[in-house]
């Protein structure tokens, strides 16, 4: 199918059109205005997500009578519209459901997926025997998993849902051609991709208009988009997993649209058809962990989400952080998030293909053994070794020396939706990096995910078994970390965000912020972050105050913005609060079905 251009149009002039033919009303096609607010507060339902008119095409679905599940899906098929450099059918994701009528949490594992062809070694170069070049193999065919979405999508609507995917596609498709207001985080995340965007044919055409990025406040349109969303309205999502967009993929992925020019070589990716058609997203048990008196629900395995969360919190369980300075209780914070990075790196990968000591991993026992290693007068010294969740737990040994970081990109989206029986939806998804692989599959009119670059190319430290080296039908480790916090059975809280590996952080800090150290989930959700994974420093926004940490020996390194969460807290009386960010990313929007009772 040949790629066609989308159209450009400024606002200024539908406004104008609009003011001549004398009415206040918008124009009919003209796009809306999309101004947003972080933080609503009602009844009936909330939606939060990075976009407003995604969280508005939850809040409709809502507003009509469908469930969490309905308005989760249409909101994330916006997303694909709206962000399609962080979501869209080309990735995957992680679904986390709080369902009111059992009181169980549910989760979705959507993840991308590496073909059958995919060796340990397939990132290593054959010419020099070392790793290609990491932003190589991004921008390239090879990083290229089964997307997960589609199915994602599905699934959740049959099992859970009250609509079909075709009507909850539809405010997505009625977005994608009637365009949306260019703001200066698109504009400004399509600037930071353009050189490789210029790469191949597709991208190109299609967010480069003009051969630059749209400007800002100008209406960007996707009508392939509209009608590949479409087509799976009509035809249901083999169209993707067994039929012609499924032989598109997979011809662009092993053929990607190079443009003239280009002197890199791009590797073209081992996807095959039969791949796609032996995708599945099974449904995974939660993790669980109880946190002073509450019930903390998270990801599974392969995210690392639920498990380095859920750690984490069992080891700070073990301090009243509520009753520390302010330097303590983020000193405490910072080492768990530091211990619990490192058994990660060391027993997290995809369960079907390595054992992940899971249970161990979020015993009270391992948390007490690591917990002994934290000292209050003094940070510990990254790369620590990890421990050994073997069910032995006695003494305290020594921290050791561990493994480098791994590399990992920053680009999910994360949403959150209650609907006004009590369903819960925390649903994180992805495709990869800013921009994913960087190929749009030619005239379909959404990107490819890069998703494969999770996996650590050769083992982290020589000698140690790495859990997420390539394997064929894999799935890399993820960080994403939906996340549904119960009390007594019902929904305190949910919460998740973007951000690579400081996703983890993230979250984690929110909840210690909004259940130790006072926060509301707003403030929660706006303090300055900080991040430690680790490294041998920590990563902090401009505005964290790092001095009371330092005198302690935390080094810092300034990172301009970490995360961009969104969340929804339940208060009494049925009242619910939706939080998106405030400013990062240029700021989220939250909405409520009904403002007043
Ligand atoms: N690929 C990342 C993960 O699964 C998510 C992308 C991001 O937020 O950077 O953990």
């Amino acid at each position: 199918m040949a790629a066609r251009r989308e159209t450009l149009v400024t606002l200024a002039g539908l406004v104008l059109v609009g003011t001549l033919a004398g009415s206040t009303a918008p124009v009919a096609a003209a796009p809306r205005q999309t101004s947003k607010q972080p933080v609503a507060t009602g009844y009936l339902g909330a939606v939060a997500t990075v976009d407003p008119e995604a969280t508005r095409a939850g809040v409709e679905v809502l507003r009509r009578g469908g469930n969490a599940v309905d308005a989760a899906v249409a909101a994330a098929a916006v997303l694909g519209v709206t962000e399609p450099y962080s979501a869209g059918i080309g990735g995957g994701g992680f679904f986390v459901y709080y369902d009111a009528r059992t009181g169980r949490v549910h989760t979705i594992d959507g993840r991308e997926t590496a073909p059958q062809r995919m060796r340990e070694d397939s990132f290593i170069d054959p010419a020099t025997g070392q790793p290609m070049k990491f932003e190589d193999a991004v921008s390239s065919g090879l990083s290229v998993g089964v997307p997960g979405t589609p199915l994602t999508w599905d699934r959740a609507l049959r099992r859970w849902g009250t609509t079909s995917l075709a009507q909850a596609l539809r405010p997505a498709i009625r977005i994608a051609e009637r365009g949306f207001v260019v703001d200066e985080t698109f504009r400004q995340q399509t600037a930071e991709n353009e050189k490789r965007f210029r790469e191949f044919t597709s991208t190109r055409e299609l967010f480069l208009p003009g051969g630059e990025p749209p400007r800002v406040g100008s209406v960007f349109r996707n009508p392939d988009l509209a009608a590949t969303y479409r087509e799976i309205a009509r035809h249901g999502v083999g169209v993707l997993y067994r039929g012609e967009l499924g032989r598109d993929i997979v011809r662009t992925v092993q053929h990607p649209p190079v443009a003239p020019g280009v002197t890199r070589k791009v590797a073209p990716g081992l996807l095959e058809t039969s791949d796609l058609a032996r995708y599945t997203a099974p449904l995974r048990e939660p993790t669980h962990v109880t946190y002073r008196g509450l019930d903390v629900y998270g990801m599974a395995p392969p995210s690392s989400g639920g498990s380095t969360v859920g750690e984490a919190l069992n080891i700070l369980e073990r301090y009243d952080l509520s009753a520390m300075s302010r330097t303590q209780a983020l000193h405490h914070y910072l080492e768990a998030s530091r211990l619990a990075f490192a058994d990660r790196n060391r027993w997290v990968g995809d369960p079907d293909f390595v054992k992940v000591p899971l249970q161990e991993l979020l015993s009270q026992g391992f948390a007490a053994e690591r917990a002994c290693l934290i000292r209050p007068d003094r940070a510990l010294q990254s790369p620590i070794a990890p421990g050994e969740p073997d069910g032995r737990y006695a003494g305290c040994p020594a921290a050791g020396t561990g493994a480098r970081e791994p590399y990992e990109g920053r680009s999910t989206t994360h949403l959150t939706v209650a609907d006004r029986w009590g369903n819960v939806v925390a649903y994180a998804l992805t495709i990869e990096q800013t921009g994913g692989s960087g190929i749009v599959v030619p005239g379909r009119g959404f990107l490819l995910n890069n998703e494969l670059t999770d996996f650590n190319f050769v083992p982290l430290q020589a000698g140690v078994p790495d859990p997420n080296l390539p394997g064929p039908g894999k799935r890399p480790r993820s960080s994403m970390s939906p996340t549904i916090v119960l009390r007594d059975g019902r929904p305190l809280l949910a919460v998740g965000s973007p951000g690579g590996a400081t996703i983890i952080t993230t979250v984690l800090q929110i909840l210690v912020s909004r259940l130790d150290l006072g926060m509301s989930l707003p403030e929660a959700v706006a303090a300055p972050r900080a991040s430690q994974r680790n490294g041998a420093s920590t990563e902090a926004e401009p505005a964290f105050e790092t001095g009371g940490l330092t005198a302690l020996g935390h080094r810092f390194q300034q990172r301009e913005e970490i995360g961009a969460a969104t969340g929804i807290e339940f208060l009494t009386g049925h009242r619910m609060t939706a939080v998106a960010e405030p400013t990062r990313r240029g700021g989220g929007s939250a909405m409520v079905v009904a403002p007043k009772r």
